[in-house]
């Protein structure tokens, strides 16, 4: 029996969830993944990730554990920490956060007090759930202010955060979003949460990977604390990182993540983590990364070309945000077309729009995934021309033909950049 229970595969204990993880993984192989958040992890985090070392359970910090038997984990997570601070130069790691919600869940149990005041970029604007949304736990325990960006340019109102920075007095100033493709100008704000007596934290989940490889301004000489996570532009297993230049908040850091919001750590991830980051050390990644960011450049400008309006006239970061607001369709009208041509993509507000998800009238696209598959931008040009093809087809009311039209060239860049093998 037990021969049984650690001999056998998957695909033979559980033809149901074997069934579905070989879907998925052809899904993935098949189809043009443009979802911002989204990337492909290397084999060798998919190693560390179905590796045994998940079954150790382990509280506390690499030489101070709750539980015996946890001296390789403590080498697994030692050593992501000590990556960690070398790819952002920083003084302060922490590597156990769950996911990035979980991480700025951390940072405010360390900051905060439930009902004080937290000023940060509203949702529909880009900003994130996790920023004081009404749903979230954030927005319902702490007095939540969002600013907003400028209707004409999309770009953050800084005069604006200013002023209300000034009437508010937050206790704690946040930037960075889901839906923000431009870079943000982290000395102004700094200086902004200086003047109001607010702490600063930069939520630098998306494009943390672009700050890793260099191209990116890094936040971390300006903000108290900044957050991420591991995926995304990291290409990492799924999680989060707290991130601080100062040693001022590391107890409190420390204490806040466990046993403030988190119990064990996830010893696979933490272990996946150690290789996302020492992978983010190679000059492969500073390579990948000045890619990924020609290639949502060129995406924005073969889109433009085309007639279609992108929020903010550009990008600086992996993240284009398409305005269908004047072409008479809705978000999810546009991923649906995409869809159809194997082409995933998601809905998403943009600035100003109706909060309804339902009305939403932009198209977020990110290019990390395809940049990791080996796409460059002569590509990019060619996925732009389809995504406006697929558009305009909508417009028009005759997705089907053009659809299955783009679905061929795109089997065909899949066909020539396969993953996993
Ligand atoms: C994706 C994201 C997060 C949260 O990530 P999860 O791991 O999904 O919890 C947090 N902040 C921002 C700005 C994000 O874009």
């Amino acid at each position: 029996m037990t021969a049984n229970f650690f001999g056998r595969p998957l695909w033979q204990t559980d033809s149901l969830i074997a069934k579905a993880l070989s879907e998925e993984a052809q899904r993935q192989e098949t189809q043009l993944e443009m979802i911002a958040s989204e990337n492909i992890v290397s084999r060798a985090v998919l190693d560390a990730l179905g590796h045994q070392i998940t079954n150790k359970t382990l509280e506390g910090y690499p030489g101070n554990r709750f539980h015996g038997g946890g001296e390789f984990v403590d080498v697994t997570e030692q050593v992501a920490i000590d990556r960690a601070k070398k790819l952002f130069n920083c003084a302060y790691v922490n590597v156990q956060p769950h996911s990035g919600t979980q991480a700025n869940q951390a940072v405010f149990f360390a900051l905060l007090k439930p009902g004080d005041r937290i000023l940060s970029l509203g949702l529909l604007a880009g900003g994130h759930l996790s920023h004081g949304a009404p749903p979230n736990l954030s927005g319902r325990w702490f007095d939540a202010t969002h600013y907003n960006v400028d209707r004409d340019t999309g770009l953050i109102d800084y005069d604006a955060v200013e002023r209300q920075a000034k009437d508010l007095q937050p206790a704690l100033l946040i930037t960075g979003g889901s839906a923000y493709p431009r870079e943000i100008d982290f000395p102004r704000l700094r200086a902004i949460a200086d003047k109001a007596g607010a702490k600063f934290l930069v939520d630098m989940a998306h494009f943390a990977g672009l700050v890793a490889a260099g191209v990116h301004p890094s936040p971390l000489p300006h903000a108290d604390i900044v957050t991420c996570t591991t995926t995304k532009t990291m290409r990492g297993p799924r999680g989060g990182l707290i991130l601080s230049n100062s040693l001022e908040w590391e107890k409190k850091l420390q204490s806040a993540v466990f046993p403030g919001v988190q119990g064990s750590l996830h010893s696979q991830i933490i272990a996946a983590k150690a290789v996302c980051l020492g992978e983010a050390l190679q000059p492969e990644f500073k390579e990948y990364a000045a890619q990924l960011k020609a290639n949502a450049a060129r995406l924005a400008k073969t889109l433009m070309g085309r007639g279609v309006k992108i929020v903010s006239g550009g990008t600086d970061t992996h993240i284009v945000l398409l305005d269908l607001s004047s072409c008479g369709i809705n978000g999810q009208r546009a991923q649906d077309a995409l869809a159809a041509a194997n082409i995933t993509s998601n809905k998403n507000p943009i600035p100003y729009d109706n909060p309804k998800p339902s009305e939403w009238v932009g198209l977020r696209l990110g290019a990390g995934a395809v940049t990791t598959r080996g796409l460059g931008e002569a590509e990019m040009d060619e996925i732009g021309e389809m995504i406006a093809d697929l558009i305009e087809a909508e417009i028009a009311g005759r997705t089907k033909a053009v659809a299955s039209r783009v679905a061929r060239k795109v089997a065909l860049l899949c066909q020539r950049h396969p993953i996993y093998r």
